[in-house]
């Protein structure tokens, strides 16, 4: 039976045996092998998430690579990467939706000042603290992917007025498309609320530093859900406070967000543990193993990444 290594970090060793199953219902020829299984390194074709490259590169008959996740920085952006390996990716809408609920959340949490009326609670407060009116209100969407499109496409249902950025310009009627490094500066000038959906990148890793956040208007709320290398964090906090008034941040240059780090006791700050769209083995099992299916019978299945682009 064909091998397919498996390696998930910070899942339970049952995981393993949950997604077996799940991949089982829609195709049987495999089996899968865990990494420290001694036939672990027979396997061709690999399931990821996280896991020890420098082990993994050393595996001579890995030709491809599926990450268990829809980001694959942490695979191809790891210098142990052998660039001769196809890697694929999960696309799934169930996450795309999962993002876009929490991205409204941190939204609403804004403009309606939850964590003020939190407060108010504790002192036995009974009164409004105005907020902020919809309809002025600008969202800024770095990275218009396969969550980002979904996320500007409900902000705007909302009632917000979306706009989003991408390497090529898009013809979406819910937001106004920018790109560039022009269409990056105007919408950082220009919004109230910047939503971080970008892929970690060459091109995107710090991205928003001081010179970027010195730009943004004041009191403006910064969300992102990228990956925590996208921010240089010590920037971010320089601007917490004046220009950012509130920053919700579910991903972290080091996970888990290390207990001595300064995010932690920051008032400005929302810390989330990368929790705001988490793989669904339910409703991505069936593509994960079709994918398996097709590189058996030696096609190619979809959502292949451009090592070039890096996403
Ligand atoms: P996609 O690859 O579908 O989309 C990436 C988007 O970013 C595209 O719109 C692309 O532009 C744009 N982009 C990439 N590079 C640049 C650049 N240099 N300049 C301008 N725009 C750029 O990715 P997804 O939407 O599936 O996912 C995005 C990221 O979200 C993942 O890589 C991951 O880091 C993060 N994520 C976080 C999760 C969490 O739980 N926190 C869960 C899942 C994902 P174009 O359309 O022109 O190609």
């Amino acid at each position: 039976m064909k091998k397919v290594l498996f390696y998930q970090k910070d899942t339970p060793k049952h995981q393993i045996k949950l997604w077996n199953i799940k991949l089982k219902k829609w195709y049987k020829d495999f089996n899968l092998v865990d990494l420290d299984d001694p036939r672990a390194s027979e396997a061709p074709i690999a399931l990821l998430w996280k896991a020890p490259m420098e082990k993994i590169s050393k595996f001579n008959n890995l030709e491809v690579i599926i990450s268990l996740g829809q980001g694959v920085d942490h695979i191809i952006n790891d210098i142990n990467f052998n660039e001769n390996i196809s890697v694929y990716r999960i696309v799934d809408p169930y996450m795309a939706k999962s993002m876009s609920h929490w991205v409204i959340l941190s939204v609403l949490n804004y403009i309606r000042d939850y964590e003020g009326y939190r407060k108010q609670q504790i002192n036995k407060i009974y009164k409004s603290r105005g907020h902020l009116d919809f309809k002025k209100i600008k969202i800024g969407v770095y990275g218009i992917g396969e969550i980002g499109k979904v996320v500007a496409k409900d902000l705007n249902t909302l009632g917000f007025d979306v706009l989003g950025w991408s390497r090529a310009k898009k013809k979406f009627d819910f937001l106004k498309s920018y790109n560039n490094k022009d269409g990056f500066n105007f919408m950082i000038k220009k919004c109230d609320i910047h939503v971080c959906l970008l892929p970690l990148t060459r091109d995107t890793k710090k991205i928003f530093n001081s010179d970027i956040f010195s730009k943004m208007k004041r009191g403006v709320c910064f969300i992102n859900a990228g990956r925590g290398e996208h921010i240089v964090e010590k920037d971010l906090i320089s601007f917490c406070g004046n220009k950012i008034k509130l920053a919700i941040l579910d991903v972290f240059g080091v996970e888990p967000l290390p207990k001595n780090h300064p995010f932690w006791n920051n008032k400005n700050i929302v810390i989330w543990p990368h929790v705001s769209a988490e793989t669904n083995i339910e409703t991505s099992a069936k593509q994960v193993a079709e994918a398996i299916k097709l590189i058996h019978s030696g096609k190619i299945p979809e959502n292949k990444i451009d090592l070039k682009l890096g996403y």
